[in-house]
């Protein structure tokens, strides 16, 4: 029996290289720094407050919106950091991760022919999203080996079809951050526009050497055509619950909720709650930067003998490095040798641009605990 015929929405699209990568992990039982996730516990304090609002009956959906106390306490949170308001009633959307956040984002807006500027390498979720709306992705290259930004070239790019800019900091896989200046232009260059920035900072709590996150919303013009988009999973090493967000001037946060409520209607209830409880004390979030360092410090002093020559990391939990003193192999090649041969499990770079671009390089997630870390720089210091 023949299943129904129809056109493919994304004919190009593969699976996604997370879950190859976690495939080939399995099959060569390699370490797997891939998939950007931590392999370390979760504070029993935010476990306990999961079970007991779930022993307390909070077990239905949550309001469309998001749990409200989630809500204030985010907007709370955006004041302490940023001094920036936004309103928990109408500015604020609790979605299922950062992934749907993007995805309803982009969806809220896009319209077939619409261009997009999408900042590359970028993360594997975006140039999907903008194919199926019928937009056009216009990727833009992050200039190796520091991975930063030509803001002519971005320029040059905009046309009167830019209808949307997908912009990440700290930037995933680089470790990239934009700074202050890079906020100024990318305000600058909207600037009278109609343009709509998805800024993804689903990194915003791991940032390095005292270095400062300059999210959208530190900038009156930029916060005003944005959907920020941020992360629990990521602050609180909780990728699995999918918890994130989007906060947005109202009148496009109700354009985004209808797509929101249509896609999901709301995400799960007893963690939004726990995660609310947890986060009123801002001592449970202001400390992730430090930790992040210690584990980028320490993994950078056990590859200090590695032929793998680490590209500096600003912020997330990820870390590239150039291989081209090993091997002329392309990096979609060499992180499986590395997986079958090494036993350690990364991400090709190339994957994150559209065009497959060979910088040879892949990215290690050190969100690890010391033991593999130290397991996984012994195998690559053997290379
Ligand atoms: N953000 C994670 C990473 O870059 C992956 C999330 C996912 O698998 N969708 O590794």
């Amino acid at each position: 029996m023949n299943t129904p015929k129809f056109k493919s929405k994304l004919p190009k699209a593969a699976t996604t290289i997370f879950t190859v990568m976690n495939q080939v992990a399995q099959k060569y039982n390699a370490l797997n720094l891939a998939q950007g996730f931590p392999d370390f516990e979760v504070a029993p304090k935010l476990i306990s407050l999961v079970s007991s609002y779930m022993q307390r009956g909070f077990n239905q959906y949550a309001p469309m919106q998001g749990a409200l106390r989630l809500r204030e306490v985010l907007s709370n949170s955006f004041v302490l950091n940023h001094n920036k308001f936004y309103d928990p009633i109408t500015e604020i959307t609790i979605t299922s991760g950062a992934t749907q956040a993007i995805y309803c984002a982009i969806t809220t807006v896009v319209q077939p022919g619409d261009e997009v500027i999408v900042v590359e390498p970028a993360f594997d979720i975006y140039h999907p999203a903008i194919e199926m709306l019928g937009g056009k992705s216009i990727p833009i290259k992050l200039k190796a080996p520091n991975y930063k930004m030509d803001w002519q070239e971005f320029e040059d790019l905009m046309t009167e079809k830019t209808k949307m800019v997908v912009f990440n900091t700290p930037h995933n896989p680089t470790s990239a951050i934009f700074d202050y200046q890079d906020m100024l232009k990318l305000q600058e260059l909207t600037n009278g526009t109609d343009i709509v920035v998805v800024s993804d900072e689903v990194y915003e709590h791991i940032i390095f050497d005292g270095e400062q996150h300059q999210s959208v919303c530190r900038f009156a013009e930029l916060a005003n055509r944005s959907f920020l988009i941020g992360s629990f999973g990521k602050t609180f090493h909780v990728t699995g619950w999918k918890i994130g967000f989007c906060l947005a001037p109202d009148s496009m946060m109700k354009e985004f909720r209808k797509i929101h409520q249509n896609v999901v209607f709301a995400g799960n209830h007893p963690m939004q709650l726990a995660i609310a409880e947890y986060m009123e004390d801002s001592e449970n979030y202001l400390h992730v930067s430090e930790f992040y360092q210690q584990k980028r410090d320490y993994f950078m002093q056990l590859m200090k003998n590695s032929k793998l020559k680490a590209i500096p990391a600003h912020g997330t939990y990820f870390q590239l490095f150039d291989y081209s003193a090993l091997s002329d192999m392309h990096d979609m090649e060499f992180t499986h040798w590395l997986a079958k041969e090494v036993g350690v499990a990364t991400i090709p770079l190339s994957y994150f641009y559209s065009d497959n671009f060979d910088n040879k390089s892949i990215r290690i997630c050190f969100a690890k605990n010391d033991n593999t870390l130290e397991q996984a720089a012994e195998k690559l210091c053997k290379i």
